[in-house]
């Protein structure tokens, strides 16, 4: 039997098309086009004003911490359940990530932890809409902004999400987006950073080019900064995948709907949650499982395995991974962060490739169900 796939992308003929263009004539005077035409279509989308095409999501956070001046001394809050691209950059400028708990129910980043974890120090937040599902973004900007806090959105797996209407990513003073092969829209490798401040927005554009303005001609570079670009040929991808979103997302949300449909009435088992108001994207279908079955993500992982089935483990909490035991922060947070530790290690995301088809919804959620009922 064929290996399900945990994720992947949903690929036609108009991505095809757009790259083959792109390689044939996106040189000389219209080396550009497809970069400038991507940019305005997704800051149109997001419903902000400017969007920056880059060659990551990681590089997206970095150059926001940089344009934000975040810098050594600092430290930015951040929550301790994420995909470690998240948190990275605060130390590649120099700052300390602090790690603060998520929500039991959104499994975001809990408002009442974010406030107790700010102190004098706290510069900038980096908020994440965890697995295409939103936080209370409003009791996060109040804090914020009381505090005098920069906001970076992290929405990352969260194309297409919505809260109140506006779209993810649109909250913070930057929002960055990762268009990896694993992403609900894909450029094989990408991001993108928007923004509705045009300081942040210039700024980012002279990061990204080894610190010198768009447009010039004398390589007259004024600081040492990054080269942080993204490809014509990925501009041309995710243009056709930007074309294609709405498809993108309704399809994310139908694997959800269908799973939802086999696993709702299994007791014990908790997918993720769409919070009044919002609406999830559902990067990646999370099953959690209640402890009294006795059974850790590891286990589960590898039975599920037995069956041709990928799954992935609930991120861990930053705070318990061996690249930050250095830091006094991640001993805190271990003691601090009760909800990260007590839903972790109980937690799978199944199989939510855009190429998965109902039959194969069925087989994972009955193999799931049998599992689980053998635990018995
Ligand atoms: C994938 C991901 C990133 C990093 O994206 P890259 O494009 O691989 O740099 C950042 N944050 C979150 C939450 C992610 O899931």
């Amino acid at each position: 039997m064929k290996r399900i796939p945990v994720a992947g992308p949903w690929i036609t003929q108009k991505e095809v098309e757009y790259v083959a263009d792109a390689v044939a004539n996106a040189w000389y005077d219209k080396a550009n086009i497809y970069h400038e035409r991507f940019e305005k279509a997704f800051a149109d989308y997001i419903g902000v004003r400017y969007a920056v095409s880059l060659p990551s999501c990681t590089s997206a956070i970095h150059l926001s911490l940089v344009a934000l001046g975040v810098g050594p001394g600092d430290e930015v809050i951040v929550p301790d359940i994420t995909w470690i691209a998240s948190a990275a950059p605060i130390t590649y400028v120099g700052a300390t990530p602090v790690f603060a708990d998520i929500d039991p129910k959104t499994w975001c980043l809990s408002a009442k932890s974010f406030e107790e974890c700010i102190t004098s120090r706290t510069k900038a937040v980096i908020v994440v809409d965890l697995y295409g599902g939103m936080p209370d973004m409003e009791a996060i900007l109040d804090i914020a902004r009381r505090h005098n806090i920069a906001v970076i959105e992290d929405a990352a797996e969260a194309i297409g999400s919505e809260h109140k209407g506006k779209r993810a990513g649109s909250f913070g003073d930057t929002g960055v987006f990762s268009f990896h092969g694993s992403k609900t829209l894909t450029t094989g490798e990408g991001g993108m950073l928007v923004t509705n401040r045009e300081d942040v927005y210039h700024r980012v554009l002279f990061l990204r080019d080894h610190g010198r303005p768009p447009g010039d001609k004398m390589f007259w570079n004024t600081e040492v900064a990054y080269k942080y670009k993204m490809s014509s040929l990925q501009a041309a991808l995710g243009l056709a995948q930007l074309e294609r979103v709405e498809e993108l997302v309704a399809r994310k949300r139908q694997i959800f709907q269908w799973y939802q449909e086999r696993l709702d009435d299994v007791p014990g088992i908790t997918l993720n949650y769409e919070a009044p108001g919002t609406k999830n994207s559902y990067w990646m279908v999370t099953a959690v499982i209640d402890p009294d079955w006795g059974l850790k993500k590891e286990q589960l992982m590898k039975l599920m395995n037995d069956y041709n089935i990928d799954c992935r483990p609930f991120f861990h909490p930053l705070s318990s991974l061996p690249a930050y035991q250095a830091l006094e922060q991640a001993r805190q947070a271990q003691y601090r962060n009760q909800v990260s530790y007590q839903i972790s290690p109980y937690g799978i995301n199944l199989p939510s490739a855009l190429n998965l088809t109902r039959e194969q919804v069925e087989y994972v959620s009955n193999v799931l169900k049998s599992i689980l009922h053998s635990q018995r």
